[in-house]
């Protein structure tokens, strides 16, 4: 077989690593921030018959332009904010939110154009940035891991980048962002401000996010994901509220009908049960507030997190305490951040048997 070095690769994608978060079957997987509870038996009767109708019309290519799917994501964002009502013309799709953020590379990014981030952040981020040859700007974090508008306004004027991406609440650490701080960036640029929402729904009620500062910013793009709060990792589903005119620039960078009929009728399907599908969010809230309480009675001071995880502390030897967790069927996430592990919210039995084994491991 041969190996990369032999093939007449991209220079700029040499010796680069690929997205790496460990498959392994287990019984206690609580490394990538899914719903660890399963979608309920009438979703899925939904679903089903929902997929049926889809397959009528299985010959022939399916709505390039996913109108239902738009309408019913944005009827769900204009529920979930006390802002202006998100239309249909300002909500985009795509297989996962990680091609959403690709799209947004594909028309905004580029060889030549920068992106600005604040590290530790989503390792998704750097690795679209540098598979659309846009080139990875680290901007600066406070130690307890929070932004300061102050020097996220400087690192722009430092750097002019042609985007900043935010990602509220912050993935690995789960931080959250003021919009404040949103709204300072974006005067501060000319560029696109993206602030990646995959955890929204796991803020405390009330907290206001970046798709109400929509209204009279053009450049905004507030992306969010089915994966997480809404149980829906499997199927593949991102999705982004910007200005009608980003969606405009969305549709020159897709793929034609790069979501299948399938994938929009068991969205679809999915966001009309949306109350039931989002029940277990406050639960898991419950289980991350539990997470943040009893980590450091351990010994494992926390970052306070506003998502479905906590990034703890502490740890001597994280590869260690990994594979100790991994031997008792627990998959947490080793982000390389060192000293520290992080782990998903999930049932409170999962979480229980979490804090009981690294108990014992700790003892
Ligand atoms: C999990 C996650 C996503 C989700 O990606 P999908 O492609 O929608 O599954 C996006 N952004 C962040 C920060 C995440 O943690």
């Amino acid at each position: 077989m041969a190996s990369l070095d032999d093939l007449p690769l991209r220079d700029d994608l040499r010796g680069k690593k690929a997205y790496g978060a460990p498959m392994v079957p287990v019984r206690y997987a609580l490394n990538v921030n899914e719903n660890t509870h399963p979608v309920p038996d009438s979703v899925r009767s939904a679903i089903l018959e929902s997929l049926g109708h889809a397959l009528e019309n299985i010959n022939r290519y399916p709505d390039r332009e996913f109108t239902e799917l738009r309408e019913s994501l944005a009827t769900y964002a204009s529920e979930s904010h006390q802002g202006e009502a998100i239309t249909p013309d300002m909500v985009w799709a795509a297989n996962g939110s990680n091609e959403v953020l690709q799209h947004v590379l594909q028309a905004f990014g580029g060889p030549g154009r920068s992106l600005l981030g604040f590290p530790p952040t989503y390792s998704m981020h750097p690795i679209i940035a540098e598979s659309t040859g846009t080139t990875w700007i680290r901007g600066r974090r406070n130690e307890d891991f929070t932004l300061s508008t102050e020097s996220v306004v400087t690192d722009i004027e430092t750097h002019r980048p042609d985007l900043v991406f935010f990602c509220a609440p912050n993935n690995p650490t789960g931080t959250p962002v003021s919009v404040d701080t949103i709204a300072a960036a974006y005067d501060a640029t000319s560029g696109i401000v993206l602030v990646d929402e995959a955890y929204v729904e796991f803020l405390p009620e009330g907290t206001l996010t970046a798709s109400q500062l929509l209204p009279g910013r053009e450049r905004l793009v507030v992306s969010r994901t089915m994966s997480k709060a809404f149980a829906f990792a499997g199927a593949r589903v991102g999705y982004l509220l910007a200005d009608p005119a980003v969606i405009d620039a969305m549709r020159l960078v897709r793929l034609p009908y790069h979501l299948s009929a399938l994938t929009q009728a068991a969205a679809v399907a999915a966001l009309a049960h949306r109350a039931t599908m989002l029940t277990m969010v406050a639960d898991i809230r419950t289980q991350r507030d539990r997470l943040l309480a009893e980590l450091p009675k351990l010994g494992y001071p926390v970052a306070y997190s506003e998502a479905n995880f906590v990034l703890f502390g502490g740890v001597a030897d994280p590869h260690a305490t990994f594979e100790s967790l991994l031997e008792h069927d627990i998959l947490v996430r080793d982000v390389g951040i060192p000293h520290h592990l992080r782990v998903t919210a999930g049932t409170t039995e999962e979480t229980s048997f979490f804090l009981e084994t690294l108990a014992k491991l700790s003892a």
